[in-house]
């Protein structure tokens, strides 16, 4: 995709002398399997607090609004609704966009890391089903995107826990409940909402 118009969709809906939010351009592509490619996971408490899930192909962060965020347990399939593409820059954002702009409210890094695609991403993104491997502070192993029956407009996925060692058991501690901090400030979103500037 020309760069220029890859993140065309995110770069419509801000107004950068309003939210501090990186503007973006798409970086160059890495080659498949030439380094690692990045992931985050941001906990953004807009009108609805959801989890935003990233991941990096092509020059920019594919992303998803998991409402009830991740989870551990492989049983619990988590909605993750696909939204417009992010610039790389993206995955260290940590701040508050002001109410009244798109997506209004605080936002923290929860989780980041590295991501490794089982097989060809591009096909699985294509076909609706993405395995891949985590290996961040709070997610690791592997995890499955499995997109729903098309309907309307909007694109649902499910994210699930696939089963290995990280996983956890139902009835075990929630890590949103267990570790809500930031992996960069170790802020909890309240504290992000409060501090200036
Ligand atoms: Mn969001």
């Amino acid at each position: 995709m020309d760069p220029a118009m890859a993140l065309e969709e995110y770069n419509r809906k801000r107004d950068f002398g309003k939210t501090p939010e990186p503007s973006g351009r798409a970086a160059r592509a890495k080659k498949a399997g030439a380094a690692p490619l990045a992931f985050v996971v941001q906990k953004h408490a807009a009108r609805r607090l959801h989890y935003d899930f990233r991941l990096e192909l092509d020059g920019v962060l594919k992303s998803w609004a998991v409402t009830k965020g991740p989870s551990l347990v492989p049983g619990e399939k988590r909605l993750a609704v696909e939204v417009e593409d992010h610039p790389i820059e993206y995955r260290d954002f940590e701040g508050t966009i002001p109410q009244g702009e798109y997506g209004g409210g605080a936002a923290l890094v929860w989780d980041r890391g590295t991501w490794t695609p089982k097989g060809d991403p591009h096909k699985g993104l294509a076909k609706g089903h993405l395995d891949f491997e985590l290996d961040g502070e709070k997610l690791h192993g592997a995890w499955h995107l499995v997109r729903m029956r098309r309907n309307g407009k909007r694109n649902n996925w499910l994210l699930i826990k696939g089963r290995d060692e990280a996983a956890r058991a139902p009835g075990d501690p929630d890590i949103l409940e267990e570790h809500p901090e930031s992996v960069v400030s170790e802020r909890v979103i309240e504290e992000v909402a409060q501090a200036k500037g």
